[in-house]
Parts: C-alpha cells; sequence; structure tokens
C-alpha cells in the first residue's frame, strides 16, 4: 500500500523541502503548504549491497530524485535506475519513498 509523495513548501520564500523540518533553513519560517510531488528525475543512483543472509531482502536501490515541486528526495528503487529517468514517487506505510520508472527517459533520443 503506498500512496503519492507530498512535499513541504515554505508559505514565505517558495523553498520546497523534504523531508519536513520545523523552520524553513532559507527564510527561517515556520509556515509550510504541503504539495504533491507524484514525479521526478533521478540525478543520481547508487546501490547498497547486502551479504548473502543480511536481512535476506538483496541489493537495495538508491536514487537521488529531483521532484517536479523542486525539492531533492532520496528514494529507494526496485531495480537500478539511470540518470535522467523519470520516475512516479510515493511513500510507503513506513514513510519510506519509492521511486520507479515511469514512461520514456528524461533524455530520449531525437
Ligand atoms: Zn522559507
Amino acid at each position: 500500500m503506498t500512496t503519492v509523495l507530498h512535499i513541504e513548501r515554505c508559505r514565505v520564500c517558495a523553498q520546497a523541502l523534504f523531508p519536513a523540518r520545523y523552520r524553513c533553513p532559507h527564510c527561517g519560517a515556520a509556515d509550510w503548504a504541503s504539495e504533491a510531488a507524484p514525479h521526478g528525475v533521478v540525478e543520481e543512483s547508487t546501490v547498497v549491497r547486502h551479504r548473502v543472509g543480511a536481512q535476506g531482502t538483496g541489493d537495495v536501490h538508491l536514487a537521488t530524485v529531483r521532484t517536479a515541486a523542486g525539492a531533492f528526495v532520496i528514494a529507494r528503487a526496485d531495480a537500478p535506475l539511470a540518470r535522467g529517468t523519470s520516475v512516479a514517487l510515493s511513500i510507503d506505510e513506513t514513510n519510506r519513498v519509492w521511486a520507479s520508472a515511469s514512461g520514456v527517459p528524461h533524455r530520449a533520443s531525437h
């Protein structure tokens, strides 16, 4: 069960942020608006390799995703995601962010 990721946007200076903080690191305000961030583009990806038998989950793929809203989020993925891939973002019941490739790559060939 997952839901669409939401990020917080400062109502004073419009800085987008995830995860939420009490005060805006940019202007110091504590006045936030929640904003859906269903899509993003992979900026960087890495894989965390687990030893065989350790938790039994295998490798974990992590991607730094720039959301359309402007905030950067660290997301987990089931498979490696290349830089520039458009992804759909969701959040699971334990507040983990997941990225899954959605359609065409960001830098499609012409
Ligand atoms: Zn601010």
